[in-house]
């Protein structure tokens, strides 16, 4: 097993972790520990470079800094990357030689779910580390954060939506839903019993169908999800979606879901201002994850208490933002992003 600091001017440290012995190559890197010990999911996938791997962890990384500060949590920001076909090259032996790197960096990482991992990863992680949250059994364990997180992609939407058009009621409002995975799945169910419309794509067509039939949604292909007639888009699938050809594309008003690092550039903020289009920065409006996470990692014993008043601790910050925004003209993210960077300059002064 190699562990290698690799330098970064960013990170407080970034590792390289292989192993020859079950091939394993990845990365684990800690952004921030300014509020608490890194924590943020662990994802394996078939990256087309190391250096594909080593930006997304870098990335990652840095969005669950700005994740775990905006929701109110003692947790700095870190994440980790596994290179490799999850269908094919993950085994219990890979899994445990990587928690026993984490298990080595004593608790200032923290790992849990993410991309092509699945419940029973963690279990296996488990028995190498102590450092592992997203445990289906055990005395705090909190499961599958999917259904929190999109509880609070549903609050964010409605409080989007009411401070661009003064109501939050969704009735006859219509969603379009790129993603209808674990968080998009969800989320279409709080929108339709809300009485929306929904216009929904995946490349998963059993999905597209299955959301047709029970939400009577309507469906578009991939590429035409972002010229959709709606009031809101809601991505739930893959990062960098709002970019300089999509968002030219955007016929909504507001823009709030539950993907990771929807903006490709900082500059694309500023574009859907531009627009008029009303943006709910993604790291505020997908913190009920690792707010559901946050109850195992911090051995809380009332989950229920603890999830819902940082839920609505959540909306409050949104809210807050998204008035700062109005009033200074700028994007909402412009204001997320610096009332973060506010915050842990306090804490750590
Ligand atoms: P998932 O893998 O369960 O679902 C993703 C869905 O998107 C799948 O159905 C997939 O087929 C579909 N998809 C992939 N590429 C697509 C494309 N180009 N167009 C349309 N559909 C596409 O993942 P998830 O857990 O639902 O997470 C969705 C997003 O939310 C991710 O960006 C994830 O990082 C983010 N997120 C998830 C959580 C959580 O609690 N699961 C928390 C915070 C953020």
């Amino acid at each position: 097993m190699q562990v290698t600091p690799v330098p970064s001017e960013t990170h407080e440290v970034i590792y390289r972790v292989s192993d020859a012995e079950t091939g394993l190559l990845g990365f684990i890197a800690i952004h921030s520990t300014t509020l608490g010990p890194a924590a943020g999911g662990l994802r394996m996938r078939p990256y087309d470079s190391v250096e594909d791997a080593l930006l997304d962890v870098k990335r990652l990384s840095e969005g669950m800094t700005f994740k775990n500060a905006a929701a109110g949590l003692s947790l700095g920001g870190g994440k980790a990357v596994i290179i490799g076909d999850p269908g094919t090259q993950k085994t219990p032996e890979l899994l445990r030689a990587f928690a026993r790197t984490i298990q080595s960096l004593g608790g200032t990482y923290i790992t849990a779910e993410d991309m092509g991992m699945t419940p029973a990863d963690m279990a296996i992680l488990a028995t190498e580390t102590a450092f592992v949250a997203g445990l289906t059994e055990g005395e705090f364990a909190s499961g599958d954060p999917s259904p929190i997180t999109a509880r609070g992609i549903f609050n964010a939407i409605r409080t989007t939506w009411a401070h661009k058009h003064g109501s939050d009621a969704l009735t006859g409002v219509t969603v379009s839903v790129q993603g209808l995975g674990n968080v998009g799945w969800h989320l279409c169910e709080y929108l339709h019993d809300a009485g929306a419309q929904l216009v929904v794509t995946d490349v998963d067509a059993g999905r597209v169908q299955k959301a047709q039939s029970q939400f009577n949604a309507r469906a578009v292909a991939i590429d035409e999800i972002y010229a959709a007639e709606a009031d809101i888009f809601a991505p739930c699938a893959i990062g960098g979606i709002l970019n300089a050809q999509t968002v030219p594309m955007l016929k909504v008003s507001v823009v709030a879901g539950g993907a990771n690092n929807q903006l490709a550039t900082d500059q694309d903020a500023g574009r859907l201002h531009a627009r008029g289009i009303l943006y709910a920065p993604d790291f505020v409006a997908n913190g009920g994850g690792i707010i559901n996470v946050a109850t195992e990692v911090e051995k809380i014993r009332d989950r229920r208490s603890f999830v819902a008043a940082k839920l609505q601790a959540l909306d409050e910050t949104l809210k807050n933002t998204l008035d700062q925004a109005s009033k200074r003209d700028v994007s909402p993210a412009d204001v997320a992003i610096a009332t973060v960077e506010a915050q842990m300059a306090a804490q750590a002064a």
